[in-house]
């Protein structure tokens, strides 16, 4: 009878649902006891409920889980319809369901945000705002910078985004230009400006941008990026926005535009 008990037990587990910041996200006992409370808070503040990473559905009323696939090496924590996948800890190495890829929704935007000139003057300079996986994120044991390999479960900025040259800005002086990515590229073409990361397989990320905002670009030979976990594009809060450029769930770097 033991696999009855563990069925049953399993099921108990999947109808313990919490109340999540974003809507109503069902997290399993097994999900919440490994992320500790903090760390479920943290997850939760960083996905949005818009498609199913399994089927592509859409994510609304109430109906999404949260499941974690424990790859050892990497980890990431994603939404899924509760019929598609019930919330569980895959640590079994073998990814059925992947909780990324083709279904990944991203999010991008383009803003000014207070900053300085390479000649040191005060003005609002074009930043885009990249948000790689709005239901699914990186998740690490530590600080998120590769520093102590313990402690509770950190989202993260994915390694890739890093090996291309963005970095958090809390590593940057205030006030000081962005760091140069040397793993990326910018290109504007009519109205969308796209970066890409030749390379690093890494998506290629387009925004519209105004008339204005293409020629602050072709100005300034290129865009400031921000990759975060911290808010969605399409609409954040001053306090998203400030959490954002304060580094937290955050890496940016200035990328040169190429010739159209
Ligand atoms: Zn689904």
């Amino acid at each position: 009878m033991a696999w009855f008990n563990r069925l049953w037990q399993d099921a108990v587990h999947e109808f313990e649902a919490v109340v999540a910041a974003h809507g109503e996200i069902t997290v399993g006992r097994q999900v919440r006891s490994r992320l500790g409370r903090t760390g479920v808070d943290e997850v939760l503040a960083s996905l949005w409920a818009i498609d199913c990473l399994n089927c592509g559905g859409p994510l609304s009323g109430g109906n999404a889980a949260l499941s974690v696939d424990d790859l050892g090496y990497t980890a990431s924590a994603g939404l899924f319809h509760e019929h598609c996948r019930a919330s569980e800890w895959n640590d079994s190495g073998l990814v059925v369901r992947s909780s990324g890829g083709a279904m990944l929704s991203y999010h991008t935007d383009c803003v000014l945000i207070p900053g300085r000139t390479a000649d040191g003057t005060a003005a609002h300079l074009p930043l885009m705002v990249v948000n790689p996986g709005v239901e699914s994120v990186c998740i690490a044991r530590g600080d998120g910078a590769g520093r102590g390999a313990g402690g509770r479960w950190r989202v993260v900025v994915d390694q890739r985004f890093l090996n291309a040259g963005l970095r958090s800005p809390a590593d940057s002086p205030a006030g000081s230009p962005a760091m140069t990515v040397s793993g990326g590229v910018a290109t504007l073409k009519g109205r969308e400006l796209s970066v890409a990361f030749p390379g690093h397989v890494i998506d290629t990320y387009g925004s519209k941008l105004t008339k204005t905002g293409r020629d602050m670009v072709r100005a300034d030979a290129g865009i400031t990026i921000a990759v975060t976990h911290a808010l969605d594009p399409h609409g954040f809060s001053v306090d998203e926005r400030k959490t954002m450029l304060s580094g937290d769930r955050t890496v940016m770097g200035w990328i040169p535009l190429t010739a159209p």
